[in-house]
């Protein structure tokens, strides 16, 4: 081992170098200062007993004491704190032994209370005797490069808007509770949360007040779990929850019940109040999958039931759903290239006038036969079909398709038969409905009073106001209007009143059991007695039996429609049945 006379000999005789390289010759000791003093480095000697003998000048501008303040002095007694002077000594003691760490880090607190983090590398000079006399430290203030280094690692793993965790950090997150999940043979759950009616709020309000109500989300909602629970910002207005170590399955319900209760308090968005519905989705490990791609899917697949229930509610997966998720998927994807590939024809079902007997329009009704799935019914596609906008150009088809049909019909001769066509909501809101209407009835060369357009009860009781002025419009160019499934939603008297409507076409569930249930009996009752004082005509929808049309023509029900006199036809098929015209003469 180099002896401390050895080393400073060294030392001297490398001054003497650099002072014959640089051609000068100073005092050895001040050369040594200057060196010292603008190294950058922090550096500091000790003697044996850890007191200051030597204090650089980046030692004086780190601490913001003197030299002279320090000399002498343990620094763990001034710089640093109480918290970490024990280690700062312990280290030192390591030091004396010979076996000190190359490199550790400590903090030092300024004279003006600042911190420091100082990364340090020590050397011991030793004597003869192979005893320590000074410590030689080293060091470098690493503070900035700490903070920025935190910052980015924050910047990977939260999410700046909501300063939850983001995606990174959640998938990390998870794959660490399914290892451990795994390895214990524990239960864990994963809910995927989605705000409802979020878009309204970002469209109506704007994307400033969308932010605010995003944040407020991210506030309450770890206030719902446990502090070892994660809660992340997935993206959009998509939250997901991770808890782990499930006792019972019945804890996830219990924590999704909370969280509505919680969103059952307004936001105060600006000076907005709004109540924000949460529909969420549960997966629960191992039960719902055995990945993190499985368990994903799977709670996405039960938050979209929670939506499809109406949101603000909670949905556990079912291997049913994901089925249904499946066929979803697969009918979504045809339905999209149904159009151009020819996949649609129209049946016509007929409708039948109880005073003449004979047939006075016929409902085109959608039909998708696609070569894979077979025939699919509107019942199933239609609202599909909506939801994804697709809505817009099948309807127009239909109509298309129906106007020129009942056009062909009068030419060959065949006069006075309606053709009723059905609306769906999202074609009734469009904007360019009216437009549409009436291109095609030029194109087509029909009469707008030969055309009936058929609306829900629930499509024209949204937003009653506007559908006024919509039925107006269509009104006014002439083309009838019938309100279709009427009973099954909420008519208000007072606006039925005031739509510009012809007729009401009465739901199949009341005629179904009107001979035998006392209710649906008075309901159709009322009906029909409420369309003629309201001089509307009345239809029953889904007349099956000779007992129901009986029925119904007591009660003077204008028309009927329903497998009693025809299902849904082929054209080539209601072509042979029209022509046949009187379904039976006389009552
Ligand atoms: P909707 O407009 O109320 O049509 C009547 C439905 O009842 C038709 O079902 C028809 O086949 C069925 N039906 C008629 N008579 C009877 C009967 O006696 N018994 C029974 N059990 N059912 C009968 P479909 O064709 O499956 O259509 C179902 C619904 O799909 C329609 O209800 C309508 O809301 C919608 N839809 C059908 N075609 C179109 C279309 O072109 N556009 C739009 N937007 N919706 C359509
Ligand atoms: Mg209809
Ligand atoms: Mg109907």
């Amino acid at each position: 081992m180099e002896s401390e006379s050895e080393k400073l000999f060294k030392l001297s005789s490398a001054i003497g170098e650099i002072q014959n390289r640089i051609g000068h010759t100073t005092d050895q000791q001040d050369l040594l200062t200057a060196i010292l003093d603008i190294v950058g480095a922090l550096v500091l000697i000790l003697d044996k007993d850890g007191r200051v003998i030597y204090f650089n000048r980046t030692c004086e501008e780190t601490s913001g004491y003197d030299f002279v303040e320090i000399r002498g002095k343990c620094l763990w007694d001034v710089l640093t704190r109480e918290e970490d002077a024990e280690s700062a000594r312990v280290n030192f003691k390591k030091i004396l032994k010979g076996n000190y760490p190359a490199a550790y880090e400590n903090f030092w607190n300024g004279k003006d209370g600042s911190e420091h983090l100082i990364a340090w590398s020590n050397t011991a000079l030793v004597n003869e005797k192979s005893e320590v006399t000074y410590v030689i430290a080293t060091g470098i203030d690493i503070t900035e490069r700490k903070l920025t280094e935190q910052r980015l690692q924050y910047l990977a793993h939260f999410d700046s808007l909501t300063d939850l965790p983001n995606r990174t950090l959640f998938y990390d997150r998870l794959s660490h509770v399914l290892g451990h999940s795994r390895r214990y043979n524990q239960m864990f759950a994963l809910l995927f949360l989605d705000l409802d009616g979020f878009k309204f709020i970002n469209n109506s309000l704007g994307h400033d007040i969308g932010d605010l109500l995003l944040k407020m989300v991210a506030a309450r909602l770890p206030k719902c779990v446990r502090e070892s629970d994660t809660v992340a910002h997935a993206g959009a207005d998509e939250f997901v929850i991770i808890l782990p170590l499930l006792e019972r399955v019945q804890e996830a319900s219990m924590v999704a019940e909370k969280i509505l209760d919680t969103f059952s308090t307004p936001f105060y968005l600006d000076t907005h109040e709004c109540f924000v519905g949460m529909s969420i989705g549960i997966s629960v490990y191992p039960d719902d999958g055995d990945d993190i791609d499985a368990l994903l899917k799977n709670s996405d697949i039960a938050m979209y039931q929670a939506k499809s229930k109406g949101g603000n509610t909670y949905q556990f997966y079912n291997p049913e759903m994901n089925s249904r998720a499946l066929r979803r998927l697969e009918l979504e994807n045809n339905l999209r290239k149904a159009l151009e590939k020819n996949e649609f024809r129209l049946q016509y079902q007929p409708k039948i006038d109880l005073n003449t007997w004979s047939v006075s329009g016929v409902e085109a009704l959608i039909r998708w036969l696609n070569p894979q799935l077979g025939m699919i019914s509107p019942v199933e596609f239609i609202p599909l079909a909506e939801e994804t906008g697709i809505i817009i150009s099948i309807g127009e088809w239909v109509l298309r398709t129906a106007c020129a049909q009942a056009k062909h019909w009068q030419d060959l001769g065949c006069n006075g038969i309606l053709m009723s066509v059905n609306l769906s909501a999202r074609q009734f809101k469009s904007k360019d409905l009216v437009l549409t209407i009436s291109n095609i009835l030029e194109e087509t060369g029909l009469s707008p009073d030969s055309l009936e357009l058929e609306l829900t009860e629930t499509v024209v009781m949204d937003d009653a106001e506007t559908a006024i002025k919509i039925l107006r419009e269509i009104k006014n160019m002439g083309i009838h209007i019938a309100i279709d499934d009427f009973g099954m939603g909420y008519s208000s008297l007072s606006y039925l009143k005031r739509f510009p409507i012809d007729c009401l076409k009465i739901d199949r569930s009341f005629v179904n059991d009107i001979t035998t249930d006392t209710d649906d009996a008075a309901i159709a009752t009322a009906i029909i007695a409420m369309s003629h004082s309201l001089k509307l005509r009345v239809i029953a929808e889904g007349v099956e039996t000779n007992g129901q049309l009986e029925f119904l023509c007591a009660l003077d029900c204008d028309e009927a429609q329903g497998y009693l006199f025809s299902k849904p036809l082929p054209v080539e098929d209601i072509e042979t049945f029209l022509l046949s015209k009187k379904i039976r003469s006389g009552a």
